[in-house]
């Protein structure tokens, strides 16, 4: 992986730092580097890059402050006289809105259409693939919602490193870029393990400023993290004159390498010789996905069962208010201990809170509780496992821009299958392995057989008297 920082000022650039902007790239001399971020001057410091713009097919956006979207108009328009043919733009939810309102002012609609511009929306807490790059988001503290991003490094550079197939696991030189941010031990935690860290410290010490950090803040957030070096970047002009002063302040607390960035400063895997093994990130990544896979189906798997007997000495809605009330106490508590944020910041943070505490939350567990009063819980179980199967289809529909790729869609068969299987499991076959376990005395089991097209009615009455319960 090889980094370029285009633009480390801020919204109010300086001579020698245009706003913010950098070229990641998945090898030296990749022809899909990924830009982040596009402030205003980005696309002049392309230019002077090898690459340059024509080679930028994807941006990724932390946020949409204009000191990091403000050339991304400018960028098309280049684009487009270049002969190059399309633009894919990602960045957080609200992305769709602000490339549509871009287009939309009329002195520049005749822009609309001439580079074929796509725009894909990522949340926080995922991961997802971008110009040859595994990236992971993770939600900042800003006064709009910003992402921070982890880029993954699979050791294309590094030459010997590459010819090694494991080379590919080693996180050794995994990059974190902070986008704006305060600095918070959450942050902190999302870049543990990084080779370099370049994180937004706007400000000296003596400025007294909200959604960004002074450098002692920087330091005490970062005190104990494993990261080899730091870069303090989003600089404002207050900063000027003070580098020597902000770097010590940071190194008060964090013990790593720090420096200043400026624009057109490159590193490859940069950091102190010697040090190149580090727990394998990816591979702790799988084993934490397993384990809280395992435990998730667990919890989910019993929910049924516990719901039905608690149904006998509580009323459903009562019952479902409980149980969201203990999970809210429960959350709070990990985003607490995990140092993420409480507050909602804005409309994008309130929008989705209210869309799933009424339809998700709400809404959707009156409907079941009340529902498991009826039915078995084996029904309720199975009827609920078609919600992830059917939810990318109705998200097709709603979201045609989102689609569904080949994997997705072997998953959903996979996943309806599934449950086909296990709404009508084969009579005979399931017959002859309770006769094996002698359960088969049972009169429910003595039942003939349905025939397999009977209706969905049957299989409730049947899994009512089933010894399997
Ligand atoms: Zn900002
Ligand atoms: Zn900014």
């Amino acid at each position: 992986m090889r980094v370029t920082f285009l633009g480390t000022g801020s919204a109010m650039p300086v001579a020698d730092r245009v706003q913010t902007g950098l070229l990641v790239e998945a090898a030296p001399g990749d022809r899909r580097p990924l830009l982040v971020d596009c402030g205003a001057g980005v696309l002049h410091r392309l230019s002077q890059t090898d690459p340059g713009y024509e080679a930028v097919s994807t941006v990724l956006l932390t946020h949409h402050h204009l000191d990091h979207v403000a050339d991304l108009l400018p960028l098309v328009k280049a684009r487009w006289l270049a002969g190059e043919e399309r633009l894919t733009v990602v960045g957080p939810p609200g992305t769709k809105a602000l490339v549509d309102d871009l287009f939309a002012v009329g002195e520049y609609e005749y822009l609309d259409g001439r580079v074929d511009v796509s725009v894909r929306e990522v949340h926080a807490g995922t991961e997802f693939s971008l110009a040859g790059l595994d990236v992971e988001a993770f939600e900042t503290r800003h006064s709009k919602p910003c992402l921070a991003y982890r880029f993954a490094d699979r050791g294309g550079d590094a030459g010997t490193e590459a010819a090694d197939a494991d080379a590919d696991a080693d996180a050794g030189g995994d990059f974190v870029f902070s986008g704006d941010s305060e600095a918070f031990a959450g942050l902190a935690n999302f870049a543990d393990g990084a080779r370099v860290l370049a994180h937004d410290c706007s400000f000296p010490d003596e400025v007294d400023v909200d959604n960004h950090p002074t450098p002692t803040q920087l330091g005490e957030a970062l005190a104990g993290t494993d990261v080899d070096r730091v870069y303090l970047t989003h600089l404002y002009p207050h900063t000027e004159g003070n580098h020597e002063e902000m770097i010590a302040s940071v190194e008060r607390g964090f013990d790593g390498d720090v420096r200043v960035a400026r624009d057109g400063l490159r590193f490859e895997r940069e950091g102190p010789p010697g040090v190149v093994r580090r727990p394998h990130r990816r591979e702790r990544r799988v084993n934490r996905d397993a384990a809280g896979f395992l435990a998730l189906a667990a919890l989910w798997g019993t929910a049924f069962v516990a719901t039905k007997a608690a149904l006998a000495d509580f009323p459903p809605v009562l019952l479902a208010a409980l149980r969201f009330g203990a999970a809210a106490a429960t959350l709070v508590a990990v985003a607490v201990a995990t140092g993420r944020g409480l507050r909602p910041a804005g409309r994008g943070d309130l929008a989705p809170i209210l869309a799933g505490g009424a339809f998700s939350i709400g809404l959707h567990h009156a409907l079941l509780f009340t529902g498991q009063q009826y039915v078995p819980s084996a029904v309720a179980a199975t009827l609920l496992g078609l919600i992830p199967v059917l939810t990318p289809v109705a998200a097709r529909a709603l979201r045609p821009d989102d689609r569904i790729d080949a994997v997705g869609a072997v998953g959903i068969l996979v996943g309806f299958a599934g449950l086909v299987l296990i709404a009508d499991p084969d009579a005979d076959r399931v017959r002859a392995l309770l006769q094996a376990t002698g359960a088969a005395r049972s009169p429910a089991v003595r039942a003939r057989p349905r025939p397999r097209s009977a209706p969905c009615s049957c299989s409730r009455r049947r899994s009512r008297g089933s010894p399997a319960r």
